[in-house]
C-alpha cells in the first residue's frame, strides 16, 4: 500500500518495506532529484519509484543498522545515486559518497535538509530536517509514542537528541522508520493512564490499525502531549511514575527502562 505526501516544493512517498519498517522516497518537484530515506529493502524502493515514475538521485541514511542500509548497493547499482550518510558510523555505511554531521545541510534541487546529529540508538544516528517543507526524517530516534533503543548511547544523550527534535516546530510533519505504534500505545498509557489525549490516540491507533491503515507520519505537536518519551520534564508524567523530585534524564531513563522490560 502506497501513498504520496505532498508538501510545498516535495512529494513523500512511502511504503512498507520488510516486516514493520517504512520505506520513503522524497522528491524534489522542480528539479526531479529524489532521495531514498534509508534502504531497508532495494526492491521495494525501485518498485515505489518506478510505479511512481521517478528517478532516485540519492539516498540519505539515518544510520548503519542493515534495515535501514542493506539496500544500499544494490540501489546505488541501479541508479547512480549518491549515498550520504553519517561521519560517525563511516565504516558501516555501504556505498557512501558523503559523510555529514550535525549542522551541515544537504539539499534536493534548491531544497535544503539540515542535519541534526541524535546520538543514542547509535553513535552516530542523524535526521534530515526539511525545514521549508515542516518535514523531518527522523530514522530510529523519535517514533510515533516511542524512541529508539539504546543500542550505543546513554540516557542522557538520547534525552538531549529527543530535546533537539522537540525544538523544531509544533507542526513538523514526522515521518519514522517503523509502524511500532500500536505496541508503543500500549506502554505509554502504562505511564500515564490519565493524559486524555494519549487515552483517545490510543483508541484511534486501534481503529487504524485494525483498518489495516498506517499510524506514521504523525507531526511533533501530537507526540509532545502523547508521547512519554518527549515528557520526561513533564510535571504530570513524573507524578504519574511517582518521580515527581527527580531531574528529567533520570525520568528519561526510567521510562525507557519499563518499556524494555514491558
Ligand atoms: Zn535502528
Ligand atoms: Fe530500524
Amino acid at each position: 500500500m502506497r501513498q504520496v505526501h505532498k508538501f510545498k516544493a516535495v512529494d513523500v512517498c512511502q511504503f512498507p518495506c520488510l516486516s514493520d519498517n517504512y520505506g520513503f522516497l522524497v522528491r524534489d518537484r522542480q528539479s526531479g532529484q529524489c532521495a531514498a530515506i534509508d534502504t531497508p529493502d532495494a526492491d521495494a524502493i525501485s518498485a515505489a519509484a518506478e510505479a511512481e515514475g521517478w528517478t532516485i538521485t540519492h539516498i540519505w541514511n539515518t544510520h548503519w543498522h542493515p534495515d535501514h542500509t542493506g539496500g544500499n548497493l544494490a540501489l546505488k547499482e541501479r541508479w547512480d545515486c549518491t549515498i550520504i550518510g553519517p561521519a560517525a558510523e563511516r565504516d558501516r555505511i555501504p556505498g557512501a559518497d558523503r559523510l555529514v554531521e550535525g549542522n551541515e545541510t544537504v539539499s534536493l534541487g534548491d531544497v535544503p535538509a539540515d542535519i541534526i546529529a541524535t546520538p543514542g540508538h547509535t553513535t552516530g544516528h542523524i535526521i534530515y530536517h526539511l525545514a521549508s517543507e515542516g518535514v523531518a526524517f527522523v530514522g530510529d530516534t523519535l517514533f510515533a509514542l516511542g524512541c529508539g533503543r539504546l543500542f550505543e548511547g546513554t540516557p542522557a544523550q538520547m534525552w538531549d537528541s529527543l530535546l533537539k527534535v522537540r525544538a523544531l516546530p509544533a507542526e513538523t510533519t514526522i515521518f519514522c522508520a517503523h509502524e511500532y505504534t500500536a505496541a508503543n500505545a500500549r506502554f505509554a498509557v502504562t505511564i500515564e493512564p490519565e493524559n486524555r489525549a494519549l487515552l483517545e490516540r490510543h483508541e484511534e491507533i486501534i481503529r487504524l490499525r485494525q483498518e489495516g491503515q498506517p499510524t506514521v507520519p504523525t507531526t511533533l505537536s501530537r507526540e509532545a502531549e502523547t508521547n512519554p518519551f518527549l515528557r520526561a520534564d513533564n510535571p504530570a508524567l513524573k507524578s504519574a511514575i511517582g518521580m515527581t523530585d527527580a531531574d528529567d534524564v533520570s525520568v528519561f531513563a526510567e521510562v525507557r527502562q519499563r518499556k524494555d522490560n514491558f
